[in-house]
């Protein structure tokens, strides 16, 4: 073997994936297509405390956020959270992805930049890579191949894993001259804007960034740019956006719901390439650490074995086991409160939850990463719910 480990994609997951291998004995070469490091990206920025946990990159931090204010389709505003408890960051991505790199690289991965696989096979005692990079095409051999490489994975097609349940689009430009209210974000719902889902203005230190996501089959032929600047001249709103000016603009997909081949053979996937993105908030950060920590060991353990006998299949199935179950609950319960209601439906939701005790309820347990408690306790102690008690049920069931 060249490498125990080859890792295709220098994101935030592939690199965290590449150094908890390398700090663990493992050998590990990364390739990444680009050039450079965390650029292109189409990220919103938010780390949440867990995730930043894991890796300690505060430094990376432009701003702490410790609330929100939601907005219903007519104007109804709630507002949660208290400047003593940060609920998340919003980082400099850029930095972000960077210094996971350098983290990696210190553990003694290598790395080859503006390089990608061109055919892979995987036979009982390895994986054989086929790369393009810039000095002509070269020949690697590996134990484990690691498909970190984003939405439109190739790792993923090429050995036939299966796809992410959904596929959202996100669309985020990043301005100045926002008015919103410092370490709080924004959140805006309404079939015009967001269709099923919800717009966002997070602030990101000097700047701010707004974005909106949705399903392409919801989108009624408008495209998510046409959501945006519906959202951005809204005569409810349109006096916070007069002064923006664009700085830079992102668009991409976030896939969610777990494939279902995450682990083939010798062919492992990650992160967004796995699907793992939260069905709730779109973040992908956050899920996708989790499974690196949560599985990189079991990789380590097994990669020199005579893998046809290893169950490393079954037990790799098995550890994801929970995350596919919490995917699939969030997206019930999130079609159940926003994706599959209309917006008059959504009035009535915010006319309860603009009420003192249930705001009361949600800055207890609130959380935006995981939102399974605070709606079971609605749906248990807020009368007004009742009624979407047997819908939230249903979708939790059979959802
Ligand atoms: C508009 C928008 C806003 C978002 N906001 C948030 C947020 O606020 N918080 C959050 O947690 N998540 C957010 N997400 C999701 C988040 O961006 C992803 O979940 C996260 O970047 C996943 O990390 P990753 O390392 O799996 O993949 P990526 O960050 O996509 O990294 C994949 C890497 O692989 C490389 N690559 C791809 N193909 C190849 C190839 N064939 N060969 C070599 N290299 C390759 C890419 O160049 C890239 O460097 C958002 C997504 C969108 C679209």
């Amino acid at each position: 073997m060249d490498y125990d480990f080859v890792v295709v994609g220098a994101g935030p997951v592939g690199s965290l994936l590449a150094k908890r291998l390398c700090d663990g004995g493992g050998t590990v070469l990364i390739i990444e297509e680009h050039a450079q490091i965390g650029r292109p990206f189409q990220c919103a920025g938010l780390v949440n405390p867990e995730a930043m946990d894991i890796v300690e990159l505060h430094d990376t931090v432009l701003t702490s956020i410790w609330g929100a204010r939601i907005h219903g389709p007519s104007g109804e505003v709630v507002s949660i959270g208290s400047p003593d408890t940060v609920r998340t960051w919003s980082v400099c991505r850029k930095l972000f992805d960077e210094s996971l790199l350098q983290d990696a690289l210190k553990s003694g991965a290598e790395l080859w930049l503006s390089s990608k696989p061109i055919s892979a096979k995987q036979d009982d005692y390895g994986v054989s890579i086929a790369i393009s990079t810039p000095t002509g095409n070269v020949d690697v051999r590996c134990s484990i191949l690691c498909g970190a490489d984003g939405a439109h994975s190739w790792v993923r097609r090429n050995f036939r894993m299966g796809r992410p349940k959904e596929m959202m689009i996100g669309f985020q430009i990043e301005v100045t001259g926002y008015v919103g209210e410092e370490g709080r974000l924004d959140m805006y719902t309404g079939s015009e804007i967001a269709p099923g889902f919800f717009a966002w203005a997070i602030p990101s230190g000097d700047t701010t960034r707004i974005g909106t996501w949705s399903k392409a089959d919801m989108l009624d032929g408008n495209s998510p740019e046409q959501l945006l600047n519906t959202l951005m001249r809204s005569p409810l709103w349109k006096r916070r956006f007069t002064g923006c000016k664009e700085v830079g603009r992102f668009c991409g997909p976030v896939p969610s719901g777990l494939v279902k081949h995450p682990l083939r053979g010798r062919v492992a996937l990650f992160g967004d390439a796995a699907g793992l993105c939260k069905p709730t908030t779109g973040g992908g950060i956050g899920p996708g650490f989790n499974h690196v920590q949560a599985t990189a060991p079991l990789l380590l353990q097994k990669s020199r074995d005579d893998l046809t006998q290893s169950g490393l299949e079954a037990e790799f199935a098995k550890i994801l086991e929970p995350i596919r179950k919490d995917q699939m609950r969030a997206k019930a319960l999130r079609d159940a409160f926003l994706t599959q209601m209309d917006d008059e439906e959504l009035d009535d939701v915010f006319s309860v939850w603009s009420k003192p005790e249930v705001i009361e309820l949600i800055n207890e347990i609130g959380e935006i990463e995981n939102p399974i408690p605070l709606g079971i306790r609605m749906l248990r102690e807020v009368p007004e719910f009742r009624s979407l008690a047997r819908r939230a049920v249903k979708a939790v069931l059979w959802g």
